[in-house]
């Protein structure tokens, strides 16, 4: 009997020789630009001396890429993987998000585990009367859409006369407080029973905020919670044999690290995220202004970020780029020399909402309301400020780069007053 706490083993696809083999576009999803995802099916070898030392009675085929991308090229590569870890006495477990293949796993999986679209969910558009908190209290209500992502594909009945392998459904809980996940438990249970059959949810790698599995679950085995513990502590195959805690980026020690540490200061839309996760659900890198090389240096060591430099030689401040050899969100850092510096950095931005940043707690221009602030953030409504700013720590292509974050802050939904 394997050791009910043994891990699971999962082997990474990635058929594209080249690029990413997935169809999607999912906000959490940071295994695209990871340096430890294969290109191509692994060596026999490779895959059997990994699934060997599993002691559990199934494999997990997952992306990385999507394993039914573009079946009907890749479906070669699909079936002699699968063959290898039967022939070696194993169940295949394969994570997908391509609805429309399904039909083709029979004989091949023998359990599937079927990834839905985060959109299955929606927001509420209640009234946004706590601001204050950062949280949309009431705008949360159970609201269950019905016909978006892969549902539609549900309730044209089409799995209705679904015959293949042991299915079940898949979504990565959004980035949220507590509060705000358990508000959405109803959704949670409103979509199982319209699925008909056992829905998993997972922890988000992205989020930062601390998760309550026990106060998540729903006592009953039709819903299961899986906290990130049991995918850090999985074994994966990717470009090497290793842990979750080697391929995937945990996001909250990392954020608690920067959070707290004297020495950084936060700004963008991480800053933005931590005032209304609800509102600003996902972060697509983490701005960060070191006053300590050693935060570099602690950012590599233990988060395994591997930072380029952008500025040229005696350049004031020094601009890094840093990419995470685990699957996570990059770093744009700044190194600068004093405290000051910082403050001004920040509190010279075009906009109001920018004028906010994060340094052991919320830091915000002297001459702005942080309540204000947060308010206007919520609510995605920027202020031009016309007033004279001082420029000399920014960027030399300061004003193409504030045209860029214009048209984003657009694209966001923000209105943007003069
Ligand atoms: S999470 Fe899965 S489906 Fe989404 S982009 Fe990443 S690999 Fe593709």
């Amino acid at each position: 009997m394997p050791h009910p706490y043994a891990p699971n083993f999962t082997v990474i696809t990635n058929w594209k020789a080249k690029g990413f083999a997935c169809s999607k576009v999912c906000s959490y999803c940071n295994w695209r630009q990871s340096p430890l995802l294969p290109h191509g099916l692994q060596s026999n070898e490779a895959i059997l001396s990994f699934i060997r030392q599993c002691t559990k009675s199934f494999i997990t085929i997952s992306g990385g890429g999507d394993p039914l991308y573009r079946l009907e090229e890749n479906f070669p590569a699909l079936r002699h993987l699968c063959d290898l870890i039967h022939g070696e006495g194993f169940r295949v477990r394969i994570i997908t998000r391509e609805v429309g293949q399904l039909h083709r796993l029979t004989g091949l999986a023998d359990y599937v585990s079927l990834s839905l679209d985060a959109d299955v969910l929606r927001w509420g558009t209640g009234k946004l009367e706590n601001w204050e908190t950062g949280i949309l209290e009431t705008a949360q209500e159970p609201n269950f859409h019905r016909g978006a992502g892969n549902l539609e594909f549900w309730e044209t009945g089409k799995l209705a006369s679904y015959e293949g392998p042991d299915l079940e459904f898949s979504l990565v809980l959004p980035p949220l407080p507590m509060p705000d996940l358990l508000r959405l438990k109803p959704q949670y249970a409103a979509l199982r029973q319209q699925l008909g059959t056992r829905l998993v949810l997972r922890e988000n790698f992205n989020s930062i905020f601390p998760f309550d599995p026990e106060a998540m679950s729903f006592g009953h085995k039709g819903i299961v919670v899986v906290p990130k513990s049991v995918c850090l502590n999985s074994r994966y195959l990717a470009t090497i044999d290793c842990t979750g805690h080697e391929i995937v980026q945990d996001h909250a020690p990392l954020a608690s690290y920067l959070m707290n540490h004297s020495s950084v200061y936060l700004f963008g839309g991480f800053v933005k995220h931590i005032i209304a996760p609800a509102v600003h659900l996902d972060y697509a890198d983490i701005d960060v202004i070191a006053i300590d090389a050693d935060v570099i240096e602690k950012l590599g060591s233990t988060y395994g970020y591997r930072f380029t430099e952008q500025s040229n030689k005696g350049d004031y401040p020094r601009y890094f780029q840093g990419k995470s050899t685990k699957a996570g969100k990059p770093i744009q850092l700044l190194l600068m020399n004093s405290h000051e510096d910082a403050r001004n950095f920040i509190f010279n931005a075009q906009y109001d909402i920018d004028r906010v940043g994060y340094h052991q707690g919320l830091i915000i221009d002297p001459l702005m309301n942080l309540q204000e602030i947060k308010k206007a953030i919520t609510l995605k409504q920027a202020r031009l400020l016309n007033g004279p700013r001082q420029l000399d720590l920014f960027h030399p292509q300061r004003m193409r780069i504030e045209q860029k974050h214009k048209a984003k802050l657009l694209a966001k939904g923000f209105t943007i007053a003069a």
